[in-house]
């Protein structure tokens, strides 16, 4: 038999994920895909053996679990509109882009995520893919297409057009569609059931005895539940039904928070969809309207979540990348600093959050996201000090090594970059209405702009055209 490679990561500092303080001066010792030492003791000199060592010295650098992004839909493609989500390129396009993707998200020290829904089955097929060794990509688990409800947030297009059936949304309007679809999906290999309640909160979308059949289906065939419940009765429905994590929950009350606090059901609130909206949206043509619903969500989230971590809900930590505001590979780390910026936690308890407690959402509780002995090989060594400054978990260009599953990852060669087709996007043919005024202005108006790039851009006044 071959002999099985060692890898010594040298005399860092660690955070190990579990909460403790960083220990200065620690090494950690891999053999195969699992941590078998962690000490100050271990040397490479003592290390002597019949099996071949890599030493990586991490003086000077930080040694951490690898990052779990646990909402990170990775076949959306960088979309810009629900169109392009659900309509454009075919699913055979949509899975290879997502493999493509995929190496993104691993190259900046992601190594697992939770993939909560999306159209046909390309999260599974990636998934798959990935863990068959054909392309580098996170460890992956998956849902299959949300199920919706006509009132749902995946039933986004007017009724006659529907949920067209390369939708991220599967429209099942009766129990009986629900526990089929449940089922088909299931057989198809999805790891996890995704139900999609409204949009922002609105409204229930599912009865509480709908949430509670579907989670019983899913559980009685092993697999989790997860939900995007944003107010206050669809959070309670799915704490009733006991699902296995919730996704947002912002808008619920107290009385659903002490509900949620008895169940022990962890929170999974996702805010940098939100926050990077509200912060820098009309940077990237979010209209005025759409950023400043976006800033008030994020304040109302901000109050309920610290109550929530102040009455002790195990908090998880995701980001919605796969929007075009969330693009794979730079802000899965965002999150963490959202938590400690918004939520008041500490930068060492959002770095559990976002290792140790998100391991839960790759089934892997116990066994992911802390580096101890015995558990899976998922490490980073970084040039940075992430407890004085969350904020370098999102600087790519400070990790120095990242090893899944014991391997270690190629950061080499310049950030993967491509083409966008034109049939990956809607067709938009203009931002803003482009009216006569506009083209010829009257005099008045003229004088308005006049004087306005005079004044307020100190520029010279252009020439009019006639
Ligand atoms: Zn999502």
């Amino acid at each position: 038999m071959a002999a099985v490679g060692r890898t010594l990561i040298w005399n860092g500092t660690l955070i190990d994920g579990t909460g403790a303080p960083p220990r200065p001066a620690t090494s950690v010792l891999i053999e195969g895909n699992r941590i078998v030492a962690v000490g100050s003791e271990l040397r490479p000199q003592d290390l002597n053996g019949s099996q071949p060592l890599t030493v990586v010295d991490a003086t000077g650098l930080t040694i951490m679990p690898g990052l779990i992004d646990a909402h990170c839909h990775l076949t959306y493609g960088e979309v810009r509109t629900e169109e392009e989500l659900d309509l454009y390129a075919s699913l055979e396009y949509r899975a290879i882009r997502a493999v493509w993707n995929a190496q993104k998200v691993l190259r900046a020290g992601v190594t697992s995520i939770s993939d909560p829904g999306g159209s046909g089955y390309v999260g599974v097929a990636v998934r798959d893919a990935i863990l068959a060794g054909m392309f580098p990509g996170p460890r992956m688990t998956t849902a299959g297409r949300f199920l919706s409800t006509s009132n749902s947030i995946a039933d986004y297009y007017p009724e006659w057009v529907g949920v067209p059936d390369s939708s991220s949304g599967v429209l099942v309007n009766t129990k009986d569609a629900m526990v089929d679809e449940v089922r088909r999906q299931i057989k198809s290999g999805v790891d996890l059931i995704k139900i999609g309640d409204s949009m922002f909160g609105q409204h229930q979308a599912f009865a509480d005895d709908e949430v509670a059949l579907i989670t019983e289906t899913a559980h009685r065939l092993k697999r989790r539940v997860t939900i995007h419940a944003r107010g206050p009765g669809e959070v309670a429905a799915a704490i009733k039904a006991g699902v296995d994590w919730i996704m947002h929950g912002e808008l619920m009350t107290d009385e659903v928070l002490d509900m949620l606090v008895q169940s022990g059901i962890p929170l999974c609130p996702t805010l940098t969809l939100v926050a990077n909206t509200a912060h820098w949206g009309e940077r990237v043509g979010a209209s005025p309207r759409r950023v400043y619903f976006y800033a008030k969500h994020l304040e109302k989230a901000a109050e309920t979540l610290t109550k929530a971590r102040k009455a002790g809900v195990p908090f998880m930590a995701g980001t919605d990348s796969g929007f075009a505001i969330t693009p794979y590979g730079h802000w899965h780390a965002r999150e963490l600093e959202l938590l400690v910026d918004y939520v008041g936690f500490t930068p060492l308890e959002a770095i559990s959050i976002g290792t140790r407690n998100n391991a839960r959402a790759l089934n892997l509780a116990g066994e992911l996201g802390t580096i101890e002995v015995g558990k899976l090989a998922d490490l980073l060594v970084l040039d940075g000090d992430p407890v004085r400054n969350i904020r370098v978990l999102q600087d790519r260009a400070r990790l120095r090594a990242v090893y899944k599953d014991g391997q270690s990852v190629d950061l080499s060669g310049p950030w993967p970059e491509r083409t966008v087709w034109p049939h990956e996007r809607a067709l938009i043919a203009a931002r803003e209405e482009l009216y006569w005024e506009d083209v010829y202005p009257s005099e008045a108006v003229r004088e308005a702009i006049t004087s306005r790039l005079q004044t307020d851009l100190a520029l010279e006044p252009t020439e009019v055209r006639e």
